[in-house]
């Protein structure tokens, strides 16, 4: 597989009042061509800084970084003007130009580039059937849903047809229905178009359907990385957790979870069916353990099952021995109850 993004040991620093601050700390990172890659972690971890490296609007002050294989760290002039048209990039907000049709708002970007006139209207249309919104053409983005607007923007930062898409917080605004909107355009743009993803999110329903691979940044580093499968089975660092525990989706209300002793969360990975699991666990030790709330995702096409169970009463020793036969085919953690204030 060929490196579309290549990060070496790239560090951001700002300077302010004769202090400095590392906002990026000697990322190494690669990201294939055709992957939608992830970066989540925390506010100030500086992922936008990092993301804004790949296309120069900030300059790395040390490290190098590679796209397609060539380094354009110290890219001026004409060949940053030729990179950056190989380079779309979307935003939370999403720039739309609001006395303009959607249409018209696709073709600011090729008459920038200096496409010519008669070739702008049949790649517009091209674009909007991508990106679903065919039938919106002439309408203005007032008439559209915040997933329809960032769509458009979507039209318009592939209109002269780059490599790599950058996405910060591209989804952030939107609601959960929305958000879906998005992903669902992203996923029928990569069916069709051979396109790198770089997309920055805190939004769990983001990183579960849309990624290949993750990783998670914090203080200006790399703490983990891995497929989204990897990451949501086993999240090593507190902030893939954190992202993951909003997506238990066990919505037990703080009194119900407050009410019950020894609350454990175990996430199931594709080979243990966790029915086959739960039962067995019953038979063998003679015990039913009481499953508060459960639910499977598909994580790139593999199932991932959690459950939340409930200990509570098992005698200490028959405990040990049931959590060691689940540890062989499951990641347990303690229930967190304070991250589940609904
Ligand atoms: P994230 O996107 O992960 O929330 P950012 O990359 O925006 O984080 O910022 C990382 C850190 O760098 C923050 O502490 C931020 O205040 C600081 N920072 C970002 N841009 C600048 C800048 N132009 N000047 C000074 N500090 C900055
Ligand atoms: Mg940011």
């Amino acid at each position: 597989m060929s490196e579309s993004i290549r990060f070496n040991r790239v560090s951001v620093a700002f300077s302010n009042q004769g202090k400095t601050f590392t906002a990026v700390d000697k990322v190494t990172l690669a990201v294939n061509k055709g992957e939608f890659f992830g970066i989540i972690g925390p506010s100030g971890a500086g992922k936008s800084t990092l993301v804004r490296t790949v296309n120069l609007l900030q300059r790395p002050t040390s490290g190098n970084v590679y796209i397609d294989g060539q380094d354009v760290t110290s890219y001026k002039g004409r060949e940053l003007s030729a990179l950056r048209l190989r380079i779309g990039m979307i935003f939370q907000h999403f720039n739309l130009v609001r006395n303009s049709t959607v249409a018209d708002n696709v073709a600011f970007a090729l008459l920038a580039s200096g496409t010519q006139k008669a070739k702008i209207r049949p790649r517009v249309l091209e674009l909007l059937k991508l990106t679903g919104l065919s039938d919106k053409a002439d309408l203005y983005p007032a008439a559209l849903s915040g997933g329809q607007k960032q769509r458009v923007a979507i039209a318009r930062a592939l209109a002269n047809n780059p490599e790599i898409l950058l996405c910060d917080e591209a989804t952030s605004a939107l609601d959960p229905e929305n958000t879906a909107d998005v992903i669902a355009a992203l996923r029928d743009i990569k069916a069709q178009y051979p396109l790198t993803v770089l997309f920055i999110t805190h939004q769990e329903q983001v990183a579960r359907s849309l990624f290949d691979r993750i990783a998670v940044m914090e203080r200006g580093r790399i703490v983990e990385q891995g497929t989204a499968y990897e990451i949501f089975a086993h999240p090593q660092s507190k902030a893939a957790q954190d992202l993951i525990a909003r997506s238990h989706g066990t919505e037990i209300p703080k009194e119900v979870a407050a009410s019950l002793q020894d609350l454990l969360v175990i996430t199931f990975r594709e080979e243990h069916a966790y029915d086959a699991l739960i039962a067995e666990t019953s038979r063998k030790f003679g015990t039913d353990l009481s499953i508060i709330a459960g639910r499977i995702d598909y994580i790139q096409g593999k199932p991932l099952g959690t459950l939340v169970v409930s200990l509570g009463g098992l005698d200490p020793k028959k405990r040990v021995q049931v959590l060691a036969f689940i540890a062989e085919r499951a990641w347990i953690q303690p229930y967190k109850k304070e991250e589940f204030d609904v």
